[in-house]
């Protein structure tokens, strides 16, 4: 059932090719900046901060660290918390630099503060092709109520363990799958879904209208 929805998702909406990068800074960098300024935030916010940070040639996450507290509040205000989130960020690069890249593991980030569990996965997957998948909201609400979990308030690991065991290990199938997640509870799953439109409907559990 698990891998079908992927299939299904994937003939419905395409590649989606996570993760969106702008050029201009390695992939590292971007996707961890990114994941760490999407924290309680939307990606369109996000996209804000990202575009003030490469037009103030904020470009790296050494260049955070060299960039004074007051200049990144502006930068990333779209991001909001940003009192928050630069104290994040700043610790993260500092973190960062101290290590080489292939040191960088799950346990290292966790050890970092302010990087949760989907924070973690989103940098290894997205940043440095690690084939672990990205667990989030969007996964437990569409999950759950497709009836594969039974509560939607599932812990982290567990959800991602089930999914991990039940779709072949492969890098783009990972990084092609959450982002399907994530596109159809945007599109048609939403807080308020849109069952009648969804082509899921004949098979979900708890379907609504
Ligand atoms: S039928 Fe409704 S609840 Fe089920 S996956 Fe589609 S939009 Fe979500």
């Amino acid at each position: 059932m698990i891998y079908n929805l992927y299939k299904q998702l994937s003939s419905a909406y395409g590649k989606q090719n996570w993760w969106p990068l702008s050029g201009y800074m390695n992939k590292f960098d971007e996707v961890s900046i990114g994941a760490i300024l999407t924290q309680n935030t939307s990606w369109k916010n996000v996209e804000k901060a990202l575009e003030n940070l490469i037009n103030a040639k904020v470009l790296s996450l050494e260049d955070i660290l060299n960039t004074d507290k007051d200049t990144l509040k502006t930068l990333i205000k779209p991001a909001g918390f940003y009192n928050l989130k630069i104290k994040r960020l700043k610790e993260f690069a500092k973190a960062v630099s101290k290590v080489r890249k292939e040191e960088i593991d799950r346990d290292f980030l966790l050890s970092i503060k302010g990087i949760g569990r989907e924070t973690a996965d989103t940098i290894l997957i997205y940043g440095l092709d690690k084939t672990t998948f990205v667990v989030d909201a969007y996964t437990k609400r569409l999950f759950y109520r497709l009836g594969i979990i039974n509560y939607e308030k599932i812990d982290y690991d567990e959800l991602k363990t089930l999914i991990e065991n039940n779709i072949p290990k492969n890098l783009e199938i990972y990084k092609e799958y959450h982002a399907l997640i994530v596109e159809h509870c945007k599109n048609l799953c939403k807080k308020k879904p849109l069952c009648d439109k969804c082509f899921l409907k004949d098979w979900c559990y708890n379907k609504q209208n």
